[in-house]
């Protein structure tokens, strides 16, 4: 049961509640007779006082009976529990209103009716009760003086109920009982109140936990959806606990991911190497083997020809090894661009100028298309020269004898286009989608020179660039490449 923190709150509160009505019940259970006999004897203060000034008590040093008689005759009509004793100066008792035996003191103790007698007395005093050897109650006293003589004086013990017990108390007393009454409906209330209260505020924990003990189950990867108002933006202590759990969760989920595919991209990467290296590598060792074992029975132009596929062989091995230590490094985070300001329609001219042989061994013609407006981007030049390489490699490779290759260059509001096209085959919209994963190599070409890697490398410098590369879908139509980058301001 207490399990539950809105059950604990309720206990706790509960608690605090019943320790308060305690010590106020046990103020009022301490304080209330004593209250009481203040009011009594507040009320009663100058009784003894109003009497002593009507009747003459003691005549001749002698008690005047009759009058006494007479006295409390009266006082038995309004309060028939009060007592009346006469004494002489230091106390003596006289004479008392008591049936005979039922006096157990001889006199009674001078010191509180003199402080009963001084102005300014702080009520309730107790005196001594003549009927008890050691009971004290509240009193009116009132010296009997005969001139300026002394006689005595006028001892009235304003008796009273006196309450054992608080059940007495609360029997006898319809206030007390109906403080008492308050105090039980109060606790009742404010437990339920609070019962609901807190039902309420800790309604937003309990849905904390569940989602994230769901999370806990989903091993990490459910996403966590929770009321708006833990969007973090406002709220109390637990909307910004809620917050920071969202922002948690969300993290947690995006780590999980990216570990996963890390760990996939990287089986892949090494499942990838270790066939494309051993391809080559395979080939390598085979021609060179042969020209070991078979040296003296192979013609110099045998030789030479093994010789030759060996080496091309390396060098593919080359290739693919320094592209994807080229590709690993781009994609560090740590990689570092080299920002400056160039003319793209110079970069593109020169790259173009560079493969011009390469494209006229083919029969290819290549053409570029600049715009006269000067057309400055702000980029790494080296990476950008690489990415209009490995494009224009590419269209040179994929495109057949007698075809058409173009690089046009447009400016376009604030960004300069580059669009490498040319007129192969194409490439289909299925194949585009995968175009730039690293080692995908569209079936048919799978027979020609090449690493997969390129493509990748290419959009993976564009990224570096805050852009994108994409290709036109076209099959049989040949394949169009666009990127662009931000026009640089020149000062
Ligand atoms: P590589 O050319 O070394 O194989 P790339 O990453 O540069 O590697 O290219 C990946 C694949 O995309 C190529 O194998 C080829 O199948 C396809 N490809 C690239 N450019 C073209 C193009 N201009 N026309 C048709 N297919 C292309």
């Amino acid at each position: 049961m207490l399990s539950s923190i809105s059950n604990r709150l309720f206990v706790t509160q509960l608690f605090l509640l019943l320790i308060l009505s305690s010590v106020f019940i046990g103020m009022v259970v301490y304080t209330a007779p004593m209250f009481l006999q203040e009011l009594n004897q507040r009320l009663n203060l100058d009784l003894a006082d109003n009497i002593v000034k009507e009747k003459k008590l003691i005549i001749d040093n002698k008690v005047n009976h009759k009058a006494m008689k007479t006295v409390l005759n009266g006082m038995m009509l309004v309060n028939p529990s009060i007592e009346i004793y006469i004494t002489d100066p230091n106390g003596k008792i006289m004479a008392f209103s008591a049936p005979e035996g039922a006096v157990k003191r001889e006199s009674i103790s001078m010191a509180p009716v003199k402080e009963f007698l001084t102005t300014d007395v702080n009520l309730p005093v107790l005196g001594d009760d003549p009927r008890s050897k050691k009971m004290n109650k509240v009193f009116s006293v009132a010296p009997i003086k005969n001139g300026k003589n002394l006689d005595g004086y006028l001892y009235i013990v304003l008796a009273g109920e006196t309450y054992s017990s608080i059940f007495k108390l609360l029997e006898s007393s319809y206030l007390f009982r109906s403080w008492f009454f308050a105090i039980f409906v109060s606790i009742l209330i404010a437990s339920i109140i609070g019962f609901v209260l807190f039902r309420y505020i800790t309604r937003r924990v309990y849905l904390l936990s569940d989602e994230m003990e769901r999370f806990k189950k989903t091993d990490f990867t459910h996403h966590v959806s929770l009321p708006e108002r833990f969007d973090g933006r406002k709220g109390d202590e637990i909307d910004q606990l809620g917050s920071t759990f969202l922002q948690m969760s969300d993290r947690i989920i995006k780590q999980v991911k990216l570990l996963q595919h890390n760990d996939n991209s990287r089986r892949e990467l090494i499942a990838n190497v270790s066939h494309d290296l051993r391809t080559p590598l395979a080939s390598l060792q085979g021609y060179l083997e042969t020209l070991l074992l078979k040296n003296d029975a192979l013609t110099s132009d045998e030789i030479l020809e093994y010789i030759q596929t060996a080496y091309e062989n390396s060098q593919r091995l080359q290739k693919l090894i320094s592209e994807l230590f080229e590709l690993a490094s781009l994609e560090n985070n740590d990689a570092t661009l080299h920002f400056e300001s160039f003319s793209m329609s110079e970069l593109a001219q020169d790259v173009s100028q560079k493969f011009k042989l390469k494209a006229k061994n083919k029969g290819i013609k290549l053409e570029t298309k600049i715009p006269e407006m000067p057309a400055f981007v702000s980029a790494d030049i080296g990476l950008i020269q690489r990415v209009l390489e490995n494009l224009l490699d590419n269209a040179i490779k994929y495109t057949p004898e007698g075809g058409e290759v173009e690089i046009a260059l447009s400016i376009d509001d604030s960004t300069i286009v580059t669009v490498i096209k040319d007129s192969g085959q194409g490439i289909s919209e299925l194949e585009a989608e995968h175009i730039f994963e690293r080692f995908y190599r569209i079936e048919k070409h799978r027979d020609q020179d090449g690493s997969g890697l390129g493509l990748a490398i290419v959009k993976r410098i564009i990224q570096l660039h805050n852009s994108s590369i994409a290709v036109l879908p076209a099959e049989n139509k040949g394949a169009i490449f666009s990127f662009d980058l931000p026009c640089a301001s020149i000062a």
